[in-house]
């Protein structure tokens, strides 16, 4: 028997409808920010992602879905979005314009090791924002994650924000940290001694050595960042009090990106089922990146969100599961076919409906009745074609209305 591939999941029944949730939700929130949605493909070119995202990324050194097309061309499904909408950005000259604002809803592909809140395919909803470099707007991005997670019923996270300065700054930082690491050379995991050179600021992300009390203790970029970074920094922190964010400065917060400039800020989750996969949001200011993708120089500001993680927290909180409502369910009791037709009516004006197909016999339609919970149920038998009425009983008070047929579309506008 074939079964599903390791890593991946199906989505059904009452997951499905949280799922859908957020996904509207995503749409209707992400519109009071002014954010537009933006659909990039599922694969780009492996280059894309080398170039984009780091080669000194667990991403792209182990985590990436390779293929060779039938043409020969390297290809890369995607392992996050920013790179890809940074190529869009670039392919469409958006630059020419002051602020653009995207947000992004889909599946996102990493060969990890699958266990709780790590899968090998996953969804991540995110935004991106390119144009001014403002503090205010990096207020905006972490406040818009913040809010857009609280308005989900989320309670209990926390914000945890850090700066790692201008290409200044991180330069300076850069040999301030290779030198600390010197002596440490052989202690080091094999991918740690290969970013030591490419990008040692890594290293302190790293899920083996980045738990060793050495590098805890190693000297950390707040530390060293020039003034303007600085200033830059307070004025990030002044802007998330005026809109009353809570938020710890963790000075050991780096991201897992290669592309990060100044700030660098995760939201995390306190609920234990999440256990290790609590972080919900990770994100920060990527100045470099559209440069590096061959764009003009754009300061980048966004952030991305696993939904799996938070649809583990929504589930948690049964009473938030918003319910799929069916207005109608119609008894068919004699053999004209005319009730297939009233369904037929009835969902091109609207209503959600459902008829049985299987010939069940009153007990065998009552028991969907109680499945599907319908508003009303609509009673087609032999008096009522005759009679050209239809039996119209309210689910919830139980009273039986007899409603002529061509009035019954008034009569459940009215009471739906
Ligand atoms: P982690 O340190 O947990 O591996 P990351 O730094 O790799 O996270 P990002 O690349 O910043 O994660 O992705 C943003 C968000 O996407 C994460 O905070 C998480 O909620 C979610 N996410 C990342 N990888 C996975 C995965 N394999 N399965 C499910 N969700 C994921
Ligand atoms: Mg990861």
């Amino acid at each position: 028997m074939i079964q599903k591939p390791k890593g991946t999941q199906d989505v059904f029944g009452v997951d499905a409808q949280v799922y859908k949730y957020i996904e509207s939700y995503t749409d209707n929130f992400m519109n009071l920010y002014n954010y537009g949605y933006i659909k990039i493909p599922t694969f780009e070119e492996t280059n894309l992602f080398y170039r984009g995202v780091g080669e000194s990324t667990d991403i792209v050194n182990k985590e990436t879905y390779d293929f060779v097309d039938k043409g020969g061309r390297n290809m890369t499904l995607r392992p996050e979005f920013t790179a890809g909408v940074v190529r869009n950005y670039i392919e469409n000259k958006f630059y020419s314009e002051q602020i653009s604002k995207f947000y992004y809803f889909g599946s996102a592909f990493r060969y990890e090791r699958p266990q709780s809140g790590r899968l090998r395919e996953f969804t991540q909803v995110g935004v991106e924002v390119f144009g001014p470099k403002s503090a205010y707007l990096d207020a905006e991005v972490i406040s818009l994650a913040y809010r857009y997670l609280s308005g989900l019923g989320i309670t209990n996270l926390s914000v945890k924000i850090n700066s790692l300065g201008d290409k200044e700054s991180r330069l300076r930082y850069n040999e301030v940290i290779r030198e600390y690491l010197k002596n440490d050379y052989d202690n080091l995991c094999d991918t740690c001694k290969d970013r030591l050179n490419k990008n040692p600021l890594r290293i302190l992300d790293c899920k083996y050595d980045g738990e060793r009390d050495y590098i805890k203790n190693a000297p950390k970029t707040i530390d060293y960042l020039n003034d303007e970074s600085k200033e830059y920094f307070e004025n990030v922190k002044k802007a998330l009090d005026l809109l009353d964010i809570p938020y710890t400065v963790d000075a050991s917060l780096v991201r897992g990106l290669d592309y990060y400039s100044h700030t660098v800020f995760e939201v995390v989750s306190n609920i234990p089922e999440l256990g290790k996969a609590n972080t919900l949001c990770g994100g920060g200011r990527y100045d470099g990146l559209v440069e590096m993708l061959d764009g003009p120089s754009t300061p980048g500001v966004g952030f991305a969100m696993g939904i799996e993680r938070i649809m583990t927290i929504i589930k948690e909180l049964e009473a938030f599961i918003p319910k799929d409502t069916l207005d109608v369910f119609v008894m068919s009791l004699e053999d004209s076919g005319f009730a297939y037709q009233v369904v037929d009516d009835l969902r091109s004006n609207g209503f959600s409906c459902e008829i049985d197909y299987t010939g069940k016999n009153m007990k065998g339609l009552w028991k969907l009745v109680s499945k599907y919970e319908p508003c009303f149920i609509l009673i087609i038998g032999e008096d009522e074609v005759k009679g050209d009425y239809i039996t119209v009983k309210d689910n919830n008070t139980k009273e039986e209305t007899k409603v002529k047929t061509s009035e019954l579309i008034d009569y459940l506008d009215m009471n739906i």
